[in-house]
């Protein structure tokens, strides 16, 4: 019904109507995880799906490097319409073998925000770990579908040596060991594949932490660490500057305001978070909020992100929340 719904409004040609209406404003749209042709994995974008997006991207916007963006909230200088960036977070292998072929392409730039002790193979991605856990066979409920967002919101808050641990404790109780290199799904980039798309000119490769904390889970002086130790690993491996930085789950609790000075400090140009929203011509350079387009695999589904439908529903929402919910004003 919902579909049909949208069906009929884009067939009305309200979705063009929304582009036009936003076109002064920019979209960072956000990805995670890419899936081979044919192949659904929870949490990736199929390779098809992406190329149906990049194609819809090359038709109807101009999408430019994320640092454009910030040099022209930078310079207070207005956008181009229909001013589009890419950003791929955490710097798996999927990326670099289903999207950077695409983005090669369509001749599409993007920028990878990638997690140094990942690409170090130190560790992988907590995130992935808890996701592994939930493929198990013997799962328990808490990793259950239905369930999970709960069970990462809880971890979020904790200090991350006790996240780890509780982590640690539910492979225990499932009478798994968290093998200590990601599985093929979580692999991460080598060097060398992330100094080739550098090296292609489409990629811009930036700093998504050490160790993906929730920035507010952590101490002001850890959270420099992270900050100023990612910048400093990813320019040795990579012998280029990083210039950008991403927060780790980017949500309005998931850093304080300080924190964002900190990423000045460390001498970045820019930041994003991962909050929905579209870039206006007086937003922050070290705020920028992103569409999450990893989900979205039918056109229907993310012309609506694209084309500004969703924004204008987002915000027509936020107007309406005092006299639908007025306690919650
Ligand atoms: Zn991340």
């Amino acid at each position: 019904m919902k579909r049909l719904a949208l069906h009929a409004i884009r067939s009305c040609g309200m979705f063009s109507l929304s582009r036009h209406l936003s076109s002064g404003m920019a979209r960072v749209l956000m990805y995670h995880n890419f899936s081979a042709p044919g192949i659904k994995e929870p949490g990736a974008l199929n390779v098809e799906a992406a190329r149906a997006q990049l194609a819809y991207l090359r038709r109807h916007f101009r999408v430019v490097p994320l640092l454009d963006v910030a040099e022209r909230l930078s310079s207070g200088k207005g956008f181009d319409k229909n001013t589009v960036a890419l950003t791929i977070d955490d710097g798996r292998l999927s990326c670099y073998e289903f999207f950077f072929p695409l983005l090669q392409q369509f001749e599409i730039p993007a920028t990878f925000f990638v997690v140094s002790s990942f690409i170090r193979k130190e560790d992988w991605i907590w995130t992935d770990k808890v996701l592994w856990l939930s493929e198990q066979p013997n799962a328990p409920t808490e990793l259950s579908l239905a369930k999970i967002n709960a069970f990462f919101r809880a971890l979020n808050w904790m200090r991350p040596e006790a996240r780890n641990e509780q982590i640690q404790t539910i492979a225990k109780r499932m009478g798994i060991v968290i093998p200590s290199e990601a599985p093929a799904q979580y692999a991460p980039c080598s060097w060398e594949q992330l100094r080739e798309m550098a090296d292609s000119g489409l990629v811009e490769i930036g700093s998504h932490t050490v160790t993906h904390p929730i920035m507010s889970s952590i101490t002001d002086e850890e959270s420099r660490h992270e900050l100023i130790e990612s910048k400093r690993q990813l320019e040795e491996g990579l012998g280029r500057k990083v210039r950008s930085f991403c927060f780790p789950n980017g949500q309005p609790r998931d850093f304080r305001s300080n924190q964002i000075k900190q990423v000045r400090d460390a001498g970045y140009d820019c930041s994003v978070l991962a909050h929905f929203g579209l870039v206006k011509s007086g937003s922050d350079p070290y705020q920028m909020p992103r569409v999450g387009m990893g989900s979205k695999s039918e056109s229907i589904e993310f012309s609506k992100f694209l084309d500004g439908m969703a924004y204008y529903q987002h915000e027509l929402k936020k107007l309406l929340r005092p006299i639908v919910h007025p306690q919650r004003a």
